[in-house]
């Protein structure tokens, strides 16, 4: 199909919930995707932090091939070695004791927020099934995880929202103090806010909602399933800060791009689910569990951990530099290879200019842009992404 084809018939058959751009991509390698007309764009969102790993990794493909002939699915009615193996794992890599395997990031969501009801109502009586969120957060598209998602642009028509959701001010402890009930079972939050606009938790605030979470006897769940796994750097993102959630939901780079969440979380918190409380057909089967544990394998080896860190610093440090000439960054923040970069004014054309002159960015909340690189970025891919941001920002 030509592009103008496809767009055309995506119009008439594809539910229409996105606006995208003009260009079709057909393939990818390493940093790069490749639209039909062969024209290359240096790809600084990687499928929303999603391909880690970039695109054609040969290890990767490998990984799938060796096991594209094994067992796909069986269902979670019988055992299956890559789903425990996988889920040790994690344990083995994190402050949790337990794993739940699901197939997107908003379940994983839903999963930690059943479970801190569940956690409540076992421990603290059938009135403890309220939740702290913070504004500007996301969690999700299901009611579960919308309700708890502090952006009421996005629940606008869907209302009514699950009750017992309240809104806190992200890094702002007072906000969060103020909210807390003797219904509370729970606060959540993103330590590094993705879709919000890349605003990091400061230390005082992560360990100030710990110390809340501990003295009013409930839940403090993590959402890292943009910041977490080697994104920021860290294994997780709440490493910088030496805090651990009791629940963490895990999910974009999880599966190198094949569709996969996970639930990690304390044995007192797992006490309070028995068989048959949660389920799913799908979560954690053999193949993606395999790739999964191939991916987690990679991404929390300390070199690459490490190579995060050091473009990490290399993109913000440039970013400062363009910042010092272009008055049309008002602020450079973020962890790691996750870094938003605040515009004076809204940033789709810059957006557009970018995509036209080959580099990929999105857009975050606010008037922020996103830079999501593959983790794999070479300082020489900064630097492209560099000119043609500060070609862009000078026109
Ligand atoms: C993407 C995202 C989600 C939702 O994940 P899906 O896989 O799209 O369902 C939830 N929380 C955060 C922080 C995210 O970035």
């Amino acid at each position: 199909m030509t592009p103008d084809k496809l767009k055309r018939a995506e119009k008439q058959y594809h539910l229409g919930t996105y606006t995208r751009p003009d260009f079709v991509f057909t393939h990818g390698a390493g940093v790069y995707l490749y639209d039909a007309e062969g024209k290359a764009y240096l790809d600084f969102v990687a499928g929303i932090a999603v391909n880690a790993l970039g695109y054609g990794d040969p290890r990767l493909s490998e990984c799938i091939r060796e096991h594209v002939d094994g067992l796909w699915h069986v269902s979670n009615l019988f055992y299956t070695e890559p789903q425990v193996r996988l889920a040790r794992l994690l344990v083995e890599n994190t402050f949790a004791h337990k794993a739940f395997f699901c197939n997107s990031g908003t379940e994983a969501m839903e999963g930690c927020l059943k479970i801190a009801r569940k956690w409540g109502h076992a421990n603290r009586g059938d009135q403890c099934h309220a939740v702290i969120a913070m504004e500007g957060s996301f969690h999700g598209r299901s009611y579960g995880s919308l309700s708890a998602t502090g952006q009421p642009a996005l629940a606008e028509g869907f209302e009514p929202m699950l009750p017992g959701v309240t809104f806190a001010r992200f890094n702002d402890l007072a906000s969060v103090r103020e909210r807390v009930t003797s219904q509370t079972c729970a606060i959540i939050l993103e330590p590094v806010q993705g879709e919000g606009g890349i605003f990091p938790a400061t230390e005082d605030f992560l360990k100030g909602v710990r110390e809340i979470c501990d003295i009013n006897n409930c839940l403090l769940i993590f959402d890292e399933i943009q910041c977490g796994l080697g994104r920021t750097g860290k294994f997780c993102a709440h490493e910088h800060y030496s805090v651990t959630p009791d629940l963490m939901a895990l999910a974009k780079p999880l599966a190198g791009g094949l569709p996969m969440g996970a639930i990690l979380l304390t044995d007192a918190v797992a006490a309070a689910v028995q068989p048959g409380n949660h389920g799913t057909t799908f979560g954690g089967g053999p193949l993606v569990s395999q790739v999964a544990s191939h991916v987690v394998q990679r991404l929390r080896d300390p070199e690459l951990l490490a190579h995060v860190d050091q473009q990490g610093a290399y993109l913000k440090s440039c970013l400062e530099t363009l910042q010092a000439r272009c008055s049309k960054i008002l602020e450079v923040r973020g962890m790691g290879l996750m870094v938003g970069i605040e515009l004076e004014s809204d940033p789709l054309a810059v957006i557009k200019a970018c995509a036209d002159q080959g580099l990929l960015i999105c857009k975050t909340g606010g008037n922020a842009v996103r830079l999501l690189p593959p983790l794999i970025v070479e300082p020489a891919h900064i630097d492209e992404a560099m000119a043609i941001l500060g070609k862009v920002l000078s026109a």
